[in-house]
């Protein structure tokens, strides 16, 4: 049994799904089962137009979501570009749990996703319809920060017994092109977990995360002494360093090691960490790099 009451963080403010996560936690759920019911909340939450069923389409009209799990045991699966489910995350933890393999994309993760039984969904509301026929009226490509187009969730989750998993579940940049994959579902990227040392998930400009293995970096810096709280301003800074366009985006990372502590930073103000711990699910202000 673990000294540390279970807890639940997870990126931007989905209190909804933290809640999920956490209260199952409490009533003693394994971290996987609880990552996944919390990250399910917003693959089912149709006013969401970054997660699952209702996120925003990419430039071609459709919708395709990334999805990936991760246990203590750095067992791991994902899927990438799926049109076919709105449960990504269970889907990836099916590709961790039923297959050899540790990634299915495109059609091929759609027939696994009918093959386990998932049932055939449209994923594109008329909501996100009407936005694509409104962007295509100028069809511009441009990131915005902190609204809508920056919210993957990404929940990591340390259990009764001492264990930690995490879950990552986006539809990745709203009008992005066809095809293309962000950090979220890229172990090490959007997701990593080392039962020596903790976790971390990513949310924010998928390119600039990937360049960084932002994840997998972070928990490298903890196992190297840094607390959470020093692993995740070290990883924003990285990218800083490296990319003097850092002003046009945002990145935000949240981090956790085994003894319960947290931390969470980002590029620009505006990002919310949430934080569930002994009946509590706290908002938390993440500082950032840049004030305003
Ligand atoms: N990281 C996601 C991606 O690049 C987007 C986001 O977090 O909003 O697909």
């Amino acid at each position: 049994m673990s000294v540390v009451p279970p807890i639940s963080i997870c990126t931007w403010q989905f209190e909804q799904a933290n809640l999920t996560a956490g209260r199952l936690l409490e009533n003693g759920y394994p971290a996987l089962d609880a990552v996944i019911a919390g990250a399910s909340v917003e693959e089912q939450n149709l006013k969401n137009t970054t997660v699952g069923k209702g996120g925003d389409t990419d430039r071609e009209g459709n919708v395709s979501l990334d999805a990936c799990v991760m246990n203590h045991d750095g067992d791991c699966g994902a899927v990438v570009c799926v049109s076919n489910t709105s449960h990504v995350s269970a889907l990836a933890r099916k590709v961790m749990e039923e297959t050899p393999h540790v990634m299915l994309a495109g059609a091929g993760a759609e027939e696994f996703a009918i093959k386990m039984g998932f049932t055939d969904e449209q994923l594109v509301t008329p909501i996100a319809k009407k936005a694509y026929q409104k962007w295509l009226k100028s069809p511009e490509y441009k990131p915005i920060i902190n609204i809508e187009n920056h919210d993957t969730i990404g929940l990591l989750a340390l259990d009764q017994n001492g264990h930690m998993a995490g879950a990552c579940s986006t539809s990745g940049l709203s009008y992005k092109m066809k095809g293309r994959v962000g950090d979220s579902p890229i172990i090490g990227s959007g997701l990593f977990i080392d039962s020596e040392v903790g976790g971390a998930a990513a949310t924010g400009m998928g390119e600039e995360i990937m360049k960084t293995t932002g994840s997998f970096l972070i928990v490298e810096l903890m196992r190297n002494g840094l607390s959470p709280q020093e692993a995740c301003e070290e990883a924003v800074k990285r990218i800083v360093r490296k990319n003097d366009k850092f002003r046009d985006f945002q990145i935000a990372y949240i981090a956790m090691d085994f003894k319960g502590n947290t931390g969470t930073y980002c590029i620009h103000p505006g990002f919310n960490m949430m934080h569930y711990q002994n009946t509590k699910n706290e908002i938390i202000k993440a500082n950032s790099f840049l004030k305003n």
